[in-house]
Order: C-alpha cells, then structure tokens, then sequence
C-alpha cells in the first residue's frame, strides 16, 4: 500500500471507531477526502483503496483534476468559498456544493446548472460561532435560506455545512458541533427534509461524529500537509 492508502485506512478506522463510540452505525459517516493542492495522481491512488467522495476548494485547480479524472466513477464536492464569476464552472463540474450563504449565489448555480446533469446537491453553510473570517450564514438566516434555497429547480437541498474554530479540547469541540446538530434538528423539524450534516475534519472528526455528523471532510490525515500556491 502507498502512504496515501495507508492514512486513508487509518482515518477509516478512526471513523470506525468514533461511530462505536457514539453508538452509531458504521455507515452513517461518509468520508470526504479533501484533495486540495494534491494532483491527480493522489486522487487515482485514494481511487485504487475505494474512495470515490472528493472535496475541492479551488474552483480552477479543481476543474483541471476533475477533466483529468473524468473517466473514473468519483464524485466532487465544492467546498470553498464561491464567488459570483465562478458559479458557472461550479455548476458545470461539481456534483456537491457544501458552501452556499446567499441566495444568490444558490440562483446562479441553480440558473447555469447544465440541463441532463442532475440537480446539484447543495448543503448552506452556517457560521455557528461567528468566526469573522469565515464565510457561513448566521444560525437565525439559516432556515430562510434552507427554504429559498429548497424551492430552486436544479438544486437539491442535502443538509447544512459547518467550519467551527478549532477549540481547545474534545469536550470544546463537541459542544459547539452539538448546537450545528440541534439547529439541523430544528431545521428539518420546521419541515425541511435533509439528511447531510457536513461536519469535522482532520483534527476534530471524533467529536463531529459523537454529535451527529453525517459527513467529515479530511484532507491532511490522509493527503498530508498541504503547501499553498493561492
Ligand atoms: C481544507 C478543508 C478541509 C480539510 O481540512 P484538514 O484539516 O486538512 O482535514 C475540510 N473542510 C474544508 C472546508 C476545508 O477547506
């Protein structure tokens, strides 16, 4: 097994484990491999271990690997920031956007979604603790959005997305992905209808999952660290 396959088994197991722990099902978490900064060759070799789910927060760096890839069955999540002017290739490429705020934003992907792709499976981003430097709606917009964004022909609204700041300790962090998990819960219990709670990544995915995440987004525990050119 190569490096990469040898980190994708031990964040498998990690997940394993944590779903044990929450006395959940092992199934209930899906693995999202953030390949980010990472070429095509390491999403091949992730591919050659059985991973087919991969996050992308760079909308230029990512179409180039998804063109390249376009012959293995793997489907692409957005999960960066999107600027109005990059909607398009969003909508032309991705098969999930994790990282809709505004309604604008989610008409644009909806209006340049290609007609014979299926809708574009959409969670909105909640900015729970008010990190000023992150994108996300607020807690209190989250529901006008969700049912704005639920009425748009090509888009499918999946579930909610959410980055906290890194918090100090385990307990630190499953208290703020708790109050992610009881605004999803309130959300679908206002009658939406979402089954994708995208939360956790490398360092914090044990206590994403104790408190109900459906999704963890990991890039360095199985790519390694990155080196940024943006
Ligand atoms: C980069 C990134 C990740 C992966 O973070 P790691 O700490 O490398 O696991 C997850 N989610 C988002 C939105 C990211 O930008």
């Amino acid at each position: 097994m190569t490096t990469i396959q040898n980190h994708l088994s031990a964040v498998r197991a990690r997940i394993r484990a944590a779903c044990q722990a929450a006395g959940r099902s092992e199934d209930a978490v899906t693995l999202l491999a953030v390949s980010k900064t990472f070429g095509a060759e390491a999403v091949q070799e992730a591919f050659a271990a059985g991973q087919t789910a991969f996050g992308e927060n760079y909308i230029q760096e990512a179409v180039q690997k998804i063109s390249a890839l376009s012959h293995l069955p793997l489907t692409w999540h957005c999960i960066g920031p999107i600027q109005s002017n990059k909607t398009r290739l969003v909508a032309q490429h991705f098969d999930w956007v994790h990282t809709v705020d505004r309604l604008k934003i989610a008409q644009r992907l909806s209006e340049q979604r290609p007609p014979g792709l299926p809708a574009l499976q959409v969670c909105i981003q909640v900015n729970m603790d008010g990190g000023a430097s992150k994108s996300g709606v607020p807690p209190e917009d989250a529901l006008t959005l969700a049912q704005q964004v639920a009425t748009l022909p090509n888009l499918r609204l999946r579930g909610i997305m959410s980055i906290p700041e890194p918090a100090p300790d385990f307990e630190a962090s499953c208290a703020i992905f708790n109050r992610v998990k009881a605004l999803f819960d309130a959300l679908n219990a206002r009658g939406l209808v979402m089954d994708t709670l995208s939360m956790g990544m490398s360092a914090d995915l044990e206590a994403a999952i104790d408190a109900g995440s459906t999704m963890v987004r990991v890039g360095t525990a199985i790519f390694g660290g990155r080196n940024y050119f943006h």
